[in-house]
């Protein structure tokens, strides 16, 4: 039994390394690529897919797993070799539904379709990839339809993010958000807002990146197990437990991305490093599907984002350093009017610069576009139109351009539509809900983030969260670190706390 529990180690870490070299493929694609390589690159990756995708279903593999059968009910639950049957038994099994076929199919497309996106983009025009959207609905219902148990066509991309989640609850989350989430954006637009125009630069982009990044060592982010690039659209990936990638965008023009986007995947990149401890494949070797949950993932980069690098204590401590990078434009800026501007509400159109209020509006308009393309009710090409509806409808604002509407975000375009989205909502809620549950588990969080030492908060971060890994599924994690399953009541408290008094509500 030893010997076979040392075989399926060896072949689930043989195929997570060709995972790994899939993963630096795709950073190297959206980061130092030449455009011309697209093609050449999609084929790379979907003969990589297709060795990746043929060592799961392998009946190799099988026979081992089914040499293991019974051997979870002698080993306590959740531990190490107990999760890392299940863990391969659910990629086996998910990978025998899809065929290797359409996985090949599905990596040419994707690569052509971000090229793609890239022209639209630059064009501003959605026809220029209106067609190759319409390839990528017709292969995210075909992939929906290798799971016909499911109850809507949203849910196997969803539990591909996120196991064990389903498009209901989803709808459960977001709709207790929604009810007191809008009227509370109502009551803070109707204040009036902070001068916001001290973030508008020039602030150059290398200082910019600079002070994040320090504040990123600051944090605990290992430089010597990981680094960082510049790209298009900023993410963060593993291609391997000690080689942990960020990238990150800044605007001369605006302090936002160059600082709140690369904190945001600092966040990443710490629960990425973090997760070694979990050991190999259960630290989310093999990716997913059953790998990370999004949600998960999501709420540690809006945690260390939002709940730290936006609060006050922590510019209490790194305002006068921020002073001291852009003296011209700080130096006469009281630290209260600063703190304002970069929490200014302000109904916008592009979802990486919205404000922490407004955030989850443009998250629920595309999770609820993308039912209404998974359901055949709206066709690809009135999608441009159907986004300026939305956008009207709930932040009272439309976009005159496809690149600041419809074309804005590089999901839809870069991989399946259905699961892409939901995840960042319910990171916003998790990431509140763990936070609170910092500070009643005795952990200085305030004091520390004041001092910009954040030693105890990230330990118990590692030890709650980032040293299970995959151990757990969301829901099961979500219950062990604050003893409740997924509520929105403590993301709410903390709006309401913080915007009532940033706008003077009672
Ligand atoms: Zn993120």
């Amino acid at each position: 039994m030893t010997s076979t529990i040392a075989s399926l180690r060896a072949y689930l870490v043989e195929t997570a390394d060709l995972t790994s070299a899939t993963a630096l493929l795709s950073w190297d694609q959206n980061t130092h690529m030449p455009p011309a390589a697209a093609a050449e690159r999609g084929r790379q990756l979907a003969a990589l897919h297709r060795v990746i995708h043929q060592r799961l279903i392998d009946p190799e593999l099988g026979r081992i797993l089914d040499e293991l059968e019974g051997l979870e009910d002698r080993h306590p639950a959740n531990s190490d070799v107990v999760s890392l049957i299940r863990v391969a038994r659910y990629r086996h099994q998910h990978s025998l539904r899809v065929p290797t076929e359409f996985r090949v199919r599905q990596a040419e497309h994707q690569a052509g379709s971000y090229q793609n996106w890239l022209e639209a983009w630059e064009a501003s025009d959605f026809g220029v990839v209106e067609e190759t959207l319409e390839t990528t609905l017709d292969l995210s219902l075909e992939f929906s339809s290798f799971f016909p148990e499911a109850d809507h066509p949203a849910d196997p991309h969803i539990a591909t993010a996120d196991t064990g989640l389903t498009a209901t609850e989803v709808s459960r989350v977001f709709g207790e958000l929604r009810a007191s989430l809008v009227p509370l954006v109502q009551r803070v637009v109707e204040r009036p807002g902070p001068d916001s125009s001290v973030l508008y630069g020039p602030f150059p982009r290398e200082a910019q990146v600079t002070f994040a990044l320090d504040v990123a060592r600051d944090f605990g982010f290992d430089f010597g197990r990981g680094n960082w690039a510049w790209t298009h659209h900023p993410f963060a990936t593993k291609i391997s437990p000690d080689d942990v990638r960020i990238t990150t965008r800044a605007s001369e023009r605006h302090l936002g991305d160059g600082v709140f986007a690369t904190l945001h995947e600092v966040g990443h990149g710490l629960y990425n490093q973090g997760a070694k401890a979990a050991g190999p494949i259960l630290d989310g070797g093999l990716g997913r599907p059953g790998g990370f949950s999004t949600a998960i993932h999501e709420s540690q980069s809006r945690l260390w984002e939002n709940l730290v690098g936006r609060s006050l204590p922590f510019w209490q401590h790194y305002y006068p350093t921020l002073q001291d990078t852009f003296p011209e434009a700080l130096h006469n800026l009281p630290l209260e009017h600063f703190y304002a501007a970069i929490n200014k509400v302000e109904p916008s159109l592009i979802r990486t610069g919205a404000d922490e209020l407004t955030y989850n509006l443009h998250i629920m308009i595309r999770v609820e576009l993308e039912r209404a393309l998974l359901e055949g009710s709206l066709p690809v090409r009135e999608l441009p139109e159907a986004w300026r509806a939305l956008y009207l409808r709930d932040l009272g604002i439309e976009p005159e351009r496809d690149r600041e509407g419809v074309l804005q975000d590089v999901h839809w375009y870069s991989g399946l539509i259905g699961g892409a989205f939901q995840g960042y909502t319910l990171g916003n809620v998790l990431g509140a809900q763990f936070f609170e549950a910092a500070k009643g588990a005795d952990v200085e969080v305030e004091g520390g983030v004041g001092r910009g030492e954040f030693g105890s908060l990230l330990g118990w971060l590692q030890d709650t969260i980032y040293r299970h890994g995959i151990r757990f599924s969301t829901p099961e994690l979500v219950e062990r670190v604050t003893g409740k399953r997924m509520t929105t009541a403590p993301y709410l408290r903390y709006l309401t706390e913080k915007f009532g008094r940033l706008y003077g509500l009672d």
